[in-house]
């Protein structure tokens, strides 16, 4: 039996043989096209090809793709689990004809392969070809019928002729198209699953799991225009998808996908993780739960792997719905702690191979998957709950749906994604209101909206600098040479044009004050890209000057944003345009942004791999997939190796060259980023361009750098953090910034030495002294409180021993030492429960205060004795006053040396009121 590696190698031998170049599939998440969330086909790195904005390197070109199927047009994630052969993540095996061959030899060649190379039995094969269509005016594919029986030994009865919904191809509204020609495998009436569908028919296309599609040939040879009229390209071009996991299965003699050794090892694993044991049925629960895991652990990690990490919106969120489906599934299988990151190791053993990227990886991808996992999991188990609830109200509910409030709930606080509410609302044949979901989503992201602050000038603020928008406004803008900003910081040039909220315009004039984009012919001003910030500065005519705030990058126009601050220009005009003098500061820390990633790749090793940076003339940050905080001692090798560096002065140069070089030079590149034929290296410590071979470090790179690494002058790594789950972020000081940092610093010692009365060098000495003595104190200081409180209890049990006594009823009258009104009232409330009936009055002297406290028991308060009364009657003595309640009053007054007077005065009144 031949393994999956194998087929896929079967597979590119073949087209190797038909003289096709093997390309490397594209990353999963795609660079550069905002319009995709995800690659879904393996045409989608040809699309520019295709839409003739970029040549074909090659005529003829095949590979593996990897394909993730979850959103937008191609959406199987409902099928994962419940049949055999859809899956989220998958291989596309494809060959591509740009300009070259046409149908004769797609059809020949995807034939010899099936039926010759792989052996699988012609019998079981059928075709389908573009049955016509009259709306567009298109006969049926006669071509494409015609060839079938006679390249192939496929008898024309089983070449059937289907609509557009399945044999006609187009990239969207507008664009490349035309009709395709799908091969199709009987696997046997045995394998239908819809059985028990009244009037079900198996044929191919019609929807059970008999027929399945397991190539499609797509010819395209038409360009539909806007409005829709269709008019043949003149290039034509052949492009086919055949899933791998689907032919390994029919060559592995397998009835499903997921029991070839594609999916098997995975489930084994789940198997030994959960102790529960896979039988490959449909339709039952457990095997269920099997089946998506593994599918969504193979989804996880090559996205992961490509860059797509777990949020709240976009691809993020994507990644987030499979990872939280998948903990679902969990459940199922009795998992409530995180396992699902257990399963990275297996997916890299199946498939590491043909991807190495997952293996370099792994690490980083397990440890986002555990953490996501993990905090899913402190709300899932409650979430499930609150769906019981939800479900069992529905139940009762005449259309069996579960309100939106409740899915929002569900989602708002427990995180469950409405798709899984949705799937588990229909394990229990229930729907879901999404209409008021979404409206209350809707309501929600409003409110965030109103939170979140303006964006970027407001003259140009409604163009949208993203990628999307530049599709809409590029079109017409100019290309501005921009070389001159690797050598100069400032050029004469002519203003070509402004960008406003209209667009762009070449004619006219900007006046004073107008926040605009102006584009010139020619520039020095650098734009942001790679995480370096786009320059500041200004551009100035005779008459007028401009202060650009930042410049930024469409298509190849660059963008001067700003402000007229004086004058006006005219559009054609000359002018002088100047780059801030913090661009040196930009470059000392993206040069040392270079020597931070070589440092952490030989303190931390070389799976240190960049996530993302930002070079800015104040600091520089760069992010780093690491799994745990690095220690203070490898963050300070870091930083000495980088010293090291700085001080030999070694030169920084650069150079263009081709891509295979750079990569052979061992070169770093951005993960996952499209770069063009031609790159540019830059090198640090190479004597000369030539001598680019001496360098210790090279990274694929645009950015502006010092020419000599002793110009960044100092380096301080002044912050390390967790950003996300395995991703760290370093920032950085250089330069002058660091010397202001650190004269901020000495600054403050020095003061702190001055009041401390030490020389700096003892600061910490000093001071943790004093916060050592300082918290003896406070301790000693609550002892003694805690003292001084037993006392006056003592004090006050002694009075109540030698109390009068009127009948029943105590008179317990005194003065306590040193003491405060809190414990003086517990003594009181002491007294009165010891007691039982008494009448307590009892002074002190609160700091050069007289205090007067008097309690009263309820049974001599009911023969008429109130503290209150008691109080306000003495407190004159001390020349104060007070109030209170019966059974308890206080009272103050400035003359401590009389407490004695109104003590006496309150035995007085007591007796009396007693009869005493
Ligand atoms: P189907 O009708 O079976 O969903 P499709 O028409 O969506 O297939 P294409 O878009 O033509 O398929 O993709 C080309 C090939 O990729 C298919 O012939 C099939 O072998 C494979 N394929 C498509 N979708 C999936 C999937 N979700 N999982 C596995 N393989 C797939
Ligand atoms: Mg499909």
């Amino acid at each position: 039996m031949k393994t999956a590696k194998q087929i896929r190698s079967e597979f590119v031998d073949f087209f190797k043989g038909k003289n096709h170049e093997i390309v490397p599939s594209s990353p999963i998440v795609p660079i550069g096209d905002e319009t995709l969330l995800f690659a879904n086909a393996g045409m989608n790195q040809f699309k520019d090809i295709f839409l003739g904005l970029a040549p074909a390197q090659h005529r003829r070109v095949a590979d593996s793709q990897k394909c993730l199927r979850v959103s937008g047009k191609h959406n199987d994630l409902e099928e994962v689990g419940k049949d055999t052969y859809h899956h989220t993540f998958f291989e596309m095996l494809g060959n591509w004809s740009f300009d070259d061959y046409f149908k004769a030899e797609s059809i020949e060649w995807a034939w010899e392969l099936l039926t010759k190379v792989w052996g699988i039995d012609p019998d079981r094969l059928w075709a389908t070809v573009f049955a016509g269509d009259a709306a567009d005016g298109l006969p049926k594919d006669d071509e494409a019928a015609n060839l079938w029986p006679k390249v192939t030994p496929l008898p024309a009865e089983r070449v059937l002729a289907c609509s557009k919904k399945d044999n006609f191809w187009e990239m969207g509204e507008i664009g490349p198209c035309g009709p395709c020609s799908e091969i199709h495998i009987d696997l046997g009436p045995e394998m239908c699953d819809m059985k028990n569908v009244p009037n079900h028919e198996c044929r191919v296309n019609g929807g059970c799991a008999r027929y399945i599609e397991l190539w499609n040939l797509v010819f395209i040879q038409f360009n539909r225009q806007p409005g829709g009229k269709l008019v043949p390209l003149s290039a034509r071009y052949v492009d086919t998808g055949a899933g791998l996991e689907r032919i390994v299965a029919v060559m592995q003699k397998k009835a499903s996908n997921y029991d070839t050794d594609l999916f098997m090892p995975i489930i084994e694993r789940t198997g030994r993780i959960t102790g529960h044991k896979y039988t490959s049925k449909l339709g039952n629960k457990t095997d269920n739960a099997f089946r998506v895991i593994a599918d969504h652990i193979r989804a996880l990690v090559f996205a992961i792997t490509d860059g797509a990490t777990p949020s709240n919106e976009g691809r993020g969120y994507v990644i987030r719905r499979i990872l939280r489906r998948a903990s679902r599934f969990g459940r199922e299988l009795g998992m409530h702690e995180p396992f699902i990151y257990k399963l990275v190791p297996v997916v890299v053993d199946c498939l590491g191979e043909a991807f190495g990227e997952i293996g370099e990886r792994a690490d980083y991808v397990s440890t986002v998957i555990e953490s996501e996992e993990a905090s899913f999991g402190r709300t899932l188990d409650r979430g499930i709950e609150i769906f019981a609830g939800a479900a069992e109200r529905a139940q009762k509910s005449k259309d069996k749906v579960i309100s939106g409030e409740d899915a929002f709930q569900l989602y708002d606080t427990f995180g469950f994604p409405l798709d899984l509410t949705q799937l588990m609302a229909q394990e229990r044949s229930l729907k879901v209101d999404t209409a008021k979901f979404s409206e209350l989503m809707e309501q929600q992201r409003q409110r965030a909206r109103a939170a979140q602050k303006d964006v970027w000038l407001s003259g140009v603020s409604n163009i949208n600098f993203s990628a999307s928008a530049e599709l809409t406004v590029n079109k017409n803008l100019p290309e501005t040479e921009d070389l001159h900003k690797y050598h100069t910081d400032q050029c004469d040039a002519a203003i070509a044009g402004l960008i406003d909220g209209d667009g762009f315009k070449d004619k006219g004039q900007i006046d004073t004050g107008a926040q605009v984009g102006i584009v010139l012919d020619k520039t020095c001003f650098y734009a942001e890209a790679g995480g370096q910030v786009g320059d500041c500065g200004i551009i100035q005519s005779a008459k007028a000057r401009f202060i650009v705030e930042k410049t930024v990058k469409i298509a190849n126009c660059i963008v001067h944003q700003g402000k007229v601050a004086e004058g006006a220009f005219d559009i054609g005009e000359k002018v002088h345009a100047v780059v801030s003098k913090d661009r040196n500061s930009v470059k000392r820390n993206h040069t040392a942004t270079h020597l931070l990633q070589w440092a952490l790749q030989e303190v931390l090793g070389k799976s240190v791999a960049q996530q993302g940076s930002y070079v800015g003339p104040d600091y520089l940050r760069f992010d780093l997939t690491y799994p745990k905080a690095p220690t203070a001692e490898q963050l300070g090798q870091v930083e000495e190796l980088v010293r090291e560096k700085i001080a030999a002065d070694l030169p920084v140069t650069w150079t263009i060259m081709p891509k295979d070089q750079a990569r052979k030079l061992g070169a770093m590149a951005l993960f996952g980023e499209k770069y063009g034929d031609e790159v540019r290296v830059v090198a640090l410590g190479a004597e000369d361009k030539n001598g680019i071979n001496e360098a210790f470090s090279r990274e694929f790179c645009g950015g502006t750098h010092v020419d000599r690494l002793g110009v960044i002058g100092g380096f301080k790594i002044i912050k390390e953090e967790s950003i996300a789950a395995g991703v760290r972020r370093i920032t950085a000081l250089t330069g002058s910034a660091l010397t202001s940092h650190l004269e901020k610093g000495s600054d403050i010692a020095d003061e702190l030495s001055a009041m401390l009365k030490v020389p700096s060098e003892s600061l910490v000495e000093r001071v943790g002294q004093l916060l050592k003595d300082n918290k003896k104190l406070a301790k000693e200081l609550k002892a003694a409180a805690r003292h001084s409180g037993t006392d006056s209890m003592a004090e006050a049990r002694g009075l109540l021993a030698k109390s009068e006594k009127t009948g029943e009823a105590s008179i317990v009258i005194g003065q306590l030492s040193t003491t405060t009104v809190e414990q003086a009232r517990e003594a009181v409330d002491m007294l009165k429960k010891k007691a039982k009936s008494a009448a307590i009055v009892l002074g002190f002297d609160d700091d050069g205060r007289a205090t007067l406290l008097a309690g009263v028991t309820d049974d001599l308060v009911a023969k008429g004795l109130k503290a209150g009364d008691i109080v306000k009657e003495i407190a004159p003595i001390v020349d104060g006053g007070g109030g209170g309640r019966p059974q308890m009053a206080q009272a103050g007054g400035k003359n401590p040396k009389k407490i004695g007077d109104a003590l006496t005065r309150a035995g007085e009144i007591i007796k009396q009121k007693l009869g005493g």
